[in-house]
């Protein structure tokens, strides 16, 4: 029997605009597995964005820094939109997609293991359905978003660590420090 508190019940209008409007982080995790499925090397994939493009916190984990500015590992784009989002809003790298792909527009709060709250995630304004049938399937989302929390969790460690030692570091030298 499930546990999950109540939530909203949506489906994906599929507007693709969750591909193209917000700027992507992503995770060395993330990235080693684009890296395998596309088969592109890392620097076609990601790029280093500055604080100016994107309001995330700062101690939110995700911020390297580099000699005189700090930035983030975000998908790249081409023409405002996602590298891998088709003329049809699809996904071509669908089966690697990075977690906050797949977890998106769900958001989720956790007391250890268990989750306590679902909420639509606020980062940007999802064009969704409600509905009663044939809607994301949230057991598969919350196993995702625990995944995305552990990664998360493990990438954010290591932008820690070459903060505190590395910070006169490339590109180059971040990227190898994280296993790309
Ligand atoms: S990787 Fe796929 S799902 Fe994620 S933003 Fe790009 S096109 Fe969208
Ligand atoms: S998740 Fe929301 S924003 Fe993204 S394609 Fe579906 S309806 Fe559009």
């Amino acid at each position: 029997m499930s546990t999950l508190p109540k939530y909203p019940k949506v489906k994906c209008a599929r507007c693709g605009d969750c591909c193209s409007i917000p700027v992507v982080p992503v995770t060395h995790k993330d990235v080693a597995r684009l890296v395998k499925h596309t088969g592109l090397p890392v620097g076609k994939l990601v790029r280093f964005c500055p604080s100016s493009e994107m309001a995330y916190d700062e101690d939110s984990g995700l911020w390297i820094k580099f000699k005189s500015v700090r930035r983030a590992m975000v998908l790249r784009k081409r023409r405002e939109r996602c590298i891998f989002q088709t003329p049809d809003r699809a996904c071509s790298a669908y089966a690697a997609r990075p977690q906050t792909c797949r977890t998106f527009p769900y958001s989720m709060e956790f007391d250890g293991a268990k989750v306590t709250e679902i909420t639509l995630n606020e980062v940007m304004k999802c064009n969704a359905i409600k509905c009663s049938v044939g809607c994301i399937d949230i057991d598969t989302v919350v196993a995702n978003v625990k995944k995305e929390n552990r990664e998360d969790g493990e990438y954010h460690k290591l932008v820690k660590q070459w903060n505190l030692s590395r910070y006169t570091g490339t590109v180059k030298d971040f990227l190898k420090f994280v296993g790309l």
